[in-house]
């Protein structure tokens, strides 16, 4: 079976697929994945074969780039996956007669949800303007038959019958509402990642990591708060401060705090034992797959819907970032440190994810839809 895998270029949004499209290359499939030229080498890590479109700075023409690139490849290939933020792909494979499925690197969204997101600030806030939505989506879609007038809602009331979600039943918000046969949750994505060498070794203390991941830029005053809240504690600090910020604004770093601009994750989440996270989909998966109670600080997106869900399990507690000084910091870190019950909490969420299908599973389910569809 020849696929071809449309995504666009986020980096959330592609990682998690990674791990799918191995598996899907060792179950015999050829994959072709379609990203900006700039993601060749990401997209090597996951055997597939690239085809490139332009990047754009616009999310609008990043879209009609990955369509337009996609139309012109499609006829070689027998099955389309799509990650849903390219809400054309349902109607691109269907225009080509093509069997078709999608990926949710987050939670599937309902209208209440999608409503949260997008009011919740960050890059998706401007579509809570329904005119801003509909002008967007008519530039797009030009001459596509749609089901709605605005892409969001493409994204919530046209699904293809196959979609693959990245979390767990037991914390995706409103699940009675997606179907058991059309909407499968995989669980976190987790394969064999290539990451970086790193230098740390964990002694006696416990250690405590800090990210507000890829995209969100922390403030100056925000990381001092953290360095000052541990500096005379009996613990180890890592912070990933982000690749736009510099280092050198820090002041007087003590010995048990390591600042680097970016880290392994996989590796840091293997030693920590609390993680101060902005509350990405990733972030969040990562954290509980290793077992690593959190605080979440949340900021735009989906990412107050996670922190609300790391509540709801029991797994974590939420810290707003206005309110972070020194003291805050250091108390939320240290009541998560000491709390038995999230420990429990977070061992059964533990044992929830070791039985979920993963990428393992995802991948046999796409194979298995696919084979039923051109029977
Ligand atoms: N990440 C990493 N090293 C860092 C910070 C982040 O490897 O120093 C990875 C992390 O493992 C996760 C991703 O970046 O897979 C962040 O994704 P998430 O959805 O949590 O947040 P986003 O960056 O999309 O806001």
């Amino acid at each position: 079976m020849r696929i071809l895998f449309i995504n666009l270029p986020y980096y959330g949004h592609v990682v998690p697929t990674i791990g799918l499209v191995q598996e899907l290359i060792k179950q015999g499939c050829e994959v072709t994945y379609l990203l900006p030229f700039d993601w060749q080498e990401k997209i090597a890590e996951s055997g597939a074969t690239f085809q490139g479109y332009d990047n754009h700075r616009q999310l609008s023409e990043q879209i009609k780039n990955a369509y337009s690139a996609a139309e012109s490849i499609i006829e070689k290939f027998d099955f389309v996956i799509y990650e849903q933020f390219f809400f054309l792909g349902k109607h691109l494979a269907e225009k080509y007669d093509k069997p078709v499925a999608r990926i949710f690197t987050a939670s599937v969204t309902n209208d209440k949800l999608m409503k949260e997101i997008i009011t919740a600030k960050g890059p998706l806030s401007v579509f809570k303007y329904k005119w801003i939505a509909r002008a967007f989506t008519k530039d797009i879609a030009k001459n596509i038959p749609m089901k709605t007038d605005n892409w969001l809602d493409e994204i919530i009331s046209n699904p293809p019958q196959l979609n693959l979600v990245y979390t767990l039943r037991e914390y995706q918000p409103y699940e009675a509402e997606f179907p058991v046969e059309q909407y499968k949750f995989l669980g976190p994505s987790i394969y064999e990642r290539k990451e970086e060498s790193f230098d740390y070794v964990k002694g006696t203390k416990p250690l405590v990591y800090i990210s507000l991941g890829t995209i969100i830029k922390g403030a100056a005053s925000f990381f001092q708060n953290c360095v000052e809240a541990f500096r005379n504690e009996d613990v180890d600090l890592i912070i990933s401060v982000g690749q736009q910020f510099k280092i050198g604004k820090l002041k007087s770093i003590p010995t048990n705090v390591y600042v680097y601009k970016s880290v392994p994750q996989l590796k840091v989440l293997k030693m920590a034992d609390v993680f101060v996270t902005h509350g990405g989909m990733n972030s969040v998966s990562e954290a509980l797959y290793h077992g690593v109670p959190m605080v979440v600080i949340p900021f735009v997106s989906d990412q107050p819907v996670n922190a609300r869900c790391v509540e709801k399990l029991g797994v974590g507690k939420p810290l707003t970032y206005s309110e972070v000084d020194k003291t805050s910091m250091k108390e939320s870190v240290m009541s998560v440190l000491s709390n038995d019950e999230i420990k429990t909490n977070i061992e059964k969420v533990q044992g929830l994810i070791k039985k979920a299908p993963g990428n393992v599973g995802g991948a046999e389910m796409l194979i298995h839809y696919y084979e039923k569809a051109v029977r």
